[in-house]
């Protein structure tokens, strides 16, 4: 075979590039695959804190995936990553508090690797599947993707041409302006209909003690209103930059690293647009905007105290006197209230009360809330069978194909669309 012709292109390499490549390597070791990603190491989730979700729903986009085929797929994907479950106390206090206030806690099964040591899994994953003869193209930017009737032709930075029998598209939420290009250009139907916009909380760790008993707890509260992607020990909130504005998010170390004592989650409305608003990335773009107009350029963030009393933060207050500590992610001091929807402030905050009736403390006056954290989902596309399939020769999976919303969702939706190649014959 032709060093530019392979049975298999895997775009991305990330969990669902992952998951696919080890599935298909297992099953199909006669397979000739090459893995092509833009970064210089697979990104997302697993290069940084790494937290393992091994419990359906989290993770898992609902509208694709029924309990008993994401738990089919969980021990898979735990057999690959190989995660140290963490032990979780007193559960059952913190679900009835939950219950008490209209909220569920979700038991789910956890493992936390942390940014500093999260490297080393992905350079074993790597060695692993280049020991199973797949090639990987790292710093190389897929840019075009053309489908015929004896295969595939991707483009790579414009200009070089390799064939593939079938292609698998996983390039995450960042992918997204990639992944519309391809969809509009192969007449792939699509639809877009969901955003998850929120804040980011950021306290002591006294005042979020449940983090000693469960790493990552997951409350889900009315009006789609979730906690998600917790981070304690040596956490900080970090910046995610877009091309005109940037989003935050957060992240932890390891447990061998000592810790800040802080805390940081999001909490996330998840938007499900009508008629005739119909674009969630739109919507999303929007927002950000709006805060980055209002921030100065950067995003915002206010103390709890100051927004109980309907008064902006100034950047003063963001000392670390005897009753608070200062921001670990310093952006502009002000008033969540000029940027956030109303409605989407309004659900949030009535979730905040509920959590603090839970684990009395979290709305400590000094607690901070950075906006804007908000979740986007690519276009999603019509997919033609259970495997993810959106054309002949052509899957696309993972969170930018909004089949995931995390690490071990997005590594099932890999072997998925691995089991539909394998179905098919080999090339789809
Ligand atoms: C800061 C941060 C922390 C997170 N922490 C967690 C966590 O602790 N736990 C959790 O479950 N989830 C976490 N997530 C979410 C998690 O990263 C995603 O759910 C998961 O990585 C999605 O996997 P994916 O394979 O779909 O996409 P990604 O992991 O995003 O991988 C996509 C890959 O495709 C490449 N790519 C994109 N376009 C192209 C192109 N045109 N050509 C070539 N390559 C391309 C990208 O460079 C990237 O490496 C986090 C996300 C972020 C941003």
């Amino acid at each position: 075979m032709a060093s530019d012709q392979y049975d298999v292109i895997i775009i991305g390499t990330g969990p669902a590039a992952l998951g696919a490549a080890f599935h298909l390597t297992e099953q199909r070791p006669s397979l000739s695959i090459l893995m092509i990603d833009k970064a210089p190491v697979c990104s997302g989730g697993l290069l940084n804190d790494c937290k393992q979700n091994y419990t359906f729903p989290i993770g898992f986009a609902e509208e694709y995936w029924t309990r008993e085929e994401a738990e089919r797929l969980l021990p898979l994907v735990e057999e690959r990553l190989r995660p140290a479950i963490k032990e979780q106390k007193n559960l059952e206090t913190y679900r009835r508090r939950a219950e008490r206030v209209g909220a569920i806690l979700y038991d789910v099964r956890q493992a936390h690797v942390g940014t500093d040591r999260s490297r080393l899994l992905i350079r074993r994953l790597m060695d692993e599947l280049a020991g199973r003869g797949v090639r990987v193209m790292l710093e190389c930017e897929v840019t075009g993707i053309r489908e015929g009737d004896g295969g595939a032709e991707v483009t790579v930075g414009g200009t070089e041409r390799l064939r593939a029998g079938t292609v698998i598209v996983a390039p995450g939420r960042r992918g997204f302006g990639f992944l519309q290009r391809i969809m509009e250009q192969l007449g792939i139907p699509y639809i877009d209909n969901i955003v998850d916009v929120g804040i980011r909380v950021e306290t002591r760790l006294d005042n979020y003690p449940i983090v000693r008993d469960y790493y990552d707890p997951k409350f889900y509260f009315p009006e789609r209103v979730r906690t998600f992607c917790t981070n304690s020990g040596h956490a900080r909130v970090v910046l995610e930059r877009y091309e005109d504005f940037s989003l935050v998010n957060g992240h932890a170390l390891s447990e061998e690293k000592s810790g800040n004592d802080l805390v940081n989650f999001a909490l996330l409305k998840t938007i499900g647009l009508k008629d005739p608003v119909r674009s969630g990335h739109q919507m999303a773009l929007f927002l950000g905007r709006l805060a980055h107009e209002i921030g100065g350029g950067r995003p915002l963030m206010q103390r709890v105290g100051d927004f109980r009393m309907g008064r902006r933060s100034s950047a003063e207050t963001f000392n670390d006197d005897l009753y608070s500590f200062r921001p670990t992610c310093p952006v502009t001091a002000g008033d969540l209230g000029l940027a956030v929807p109303a409605k989407i402030m309004r659900h949030i905050w009535a979730a905040l009360k509920k959590l603090d009736t839970i684990v009395p403390g979290v709305l400590h006056p000094s607690t901070i809330m950075y906006y804007p954290e908000i979740k986007m989902y690519a276009n999603k596309p019509t997919f033609i069978d259970p495997h993810f399939r959106v054309s002949p020769r052509l899957y696309m999976i993972g969170d930018g194909a909004g089949t995931s919303r995390g690490i071990t969702g997005a590594w099932a939706s890999g072997i998925r669309a691995a089991e539909g190649i394998v179905r098919a014959g080999g090339q789809g």
